[in-house]
């Protein structure tokens, strides 16, 4: 279909979400987001609601017609989706961790917020030009990666949740965007719904500015564990980078950057399985003791899964990503630390040995963490694994029945 092209539009801004530029373009043109997406093609099968698919990826003709309409090009409109991070991030990239549709990617064990975000709220507010103090900041599209955690910019963790109603950013019922259809809100308003009456006003729309908010208190006290958090996201978002170098270090050997988050993940959920197999490596007292509180966390609810259902999935609560950036942060950071300690033979058999304690503390989640289709090789064989071809899939494993 050869669709009308906006009479006006915007140029995107820095990493920006589809969702993110569909709120600002909508708020610049005095329209509902649902009307923008509904003029780009996006809202077909619903009105107001445009599918979660839509974040990630589109199809060509799909992408030709929004850039048509946004008066953008293919770089651009491409360049608004999640898919194309996969070139970097592994739990996104179709070759190494293959995916079929969204759905798939919806599972918190996946590492990638699709139904809702991160932000800080210091980029939401912009800067003193008259789009950023009339449209507000960019809501990045890496906010949405679970191994983001912190604003390097403005030295701050992010934030999940809305600090009036906490609802978690962005959390739509349907689509993208919550509230779609209504034009009034500004695109860094919580779109929540919520019902509040007071003796003048009523309302079922949140709407607090999510440039606003009381926590304006620095990551940590502690200098050491601040310049840790704030030094691992800074090398984090290089990876990311588009310019960012192709290979990073896993156990000794260059393995491609996507894998090499594939890699992070799977010892952050060896990490909180297994501890405190790794306080070691933690690199400072104040991380340790965040890794710590997680997973006695995640053990209570694995331990209270099992007393209700002696057979119930528990593999998810360890391999989910934290749900508190600083948590993140520290067990990445420890991650971190483990694959690069792993280019020596002590560091291969601390790996080792961390492997070997989480199997005997979780021996079918362990198994499951090791066979996570795209993990380096090197990292399986510094595990103690056998080393299998990219591609081939992992055989399964006679289990004890009941064995966790
Ligand atoms: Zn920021
Ligand atoms: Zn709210």
């Amino acid at each position: 279909m050869n669709r009308r092209p906006l009479s006006r539009s915007l140029v995107p801004l820095d990493d920006e979400s589809l969702a993110g530029f569909l709120l600002r373009l909508a708020k610049y043109t005095g329209c509902s987001p649902a009307v923008i997406a509904d003029r780009m093609g996006l809202g077909q099968y619903y009105r107001a609601a445009m599918p979660i698919g839509s974040l990630l990826t589109l199809s060509s003709e799909q992408l030709a017609e929004c850039a048509q309409v946004a008066r953008l090009s293919h770089a651009e409109m491409e360049g608004l989706l999640l898919a194309p991070l996969g070139r970097r991030y592994g739990p996104l990239n179709h070759q190494l961790w293959p995916w079929s549709g969204p759905q798939q990617l919806t599972y918190l064990r996946r590492w990638v917020y699709l139904r809702n975000t991160q932000f800080c709220s210091h980029c939401l507010t912009s800067d003193n030009s008259v789009f950023g103090v009339l449209l507000g900041g960019s809501w990045k599209r890496r906010w949405h990666l679970a191994v983001s955690f912190a604003c390097v910019e403005h030295r701050r963790l992010l934030k999940r949740n809305c600090p009036r109603c906490q609802h978690p950013a962005q959390a739509a019922r349907w689509g993208i965007i919550e509230h779609a259809a209504e034009e009034d809100l500004h695109p860094t308003q919580c779109r929540a719904s919520i019902h509040w009456k007071t003796s003048s006003k009523s309302g079922s729309i949140c709407g607090t500015y999510l440039t606003d908010g009381p926590n304006k208190a620095p990551i940590s006290s502690d200098p050491s564990t601040r310049n840790e958090l704030l030094a691992l996201q800074g090398r984090i978002d290089t990876l990311l980078s588009i310019n960012g170098p192709d290979t990073a270090a896993s156990c000794g050997q260059p393995v491609p950057v996507a894998q090499y988050f594939l890699d992070l993940r799977a010892v952050a959920a060896l990490i909180f399985i297994s501890w405190p197999q790794a306080r070691s490596s933690a690199a400072t007292p104040t991380l340790a003791r965040v890794i710590g509180g997680e997973a006695t966390r995640r053990r209570q609810r694995a331990s209270d899964t099992l007393r209700r259902a002696k057979s119930a999935p528990i593999g998810d609560i360890f391999l989910e990503p934290p749900t508190r950036p600083m948590a993140t942060g520290a067990v990445l950071s420890t991650a971190e630390q483990l694959l690069n300690a792993a280019c020596d033979s002590e560091g291969r058999a601390a790996l080792a040995e961390l492997y070997q304690q989480s199997e005997q503390t979780r021996p079918t989640v362990s198994r499951r963490i090791a066979d996570t289709p795209g993990i380096s090789p090197v990292l399986r064989g510094s595990l103690g694994l056998p080393v299998r071809r990219l591609g081939t899939r992992p055989r399964r494993r006679a289990t004890a029945q009941g064995a966790k």
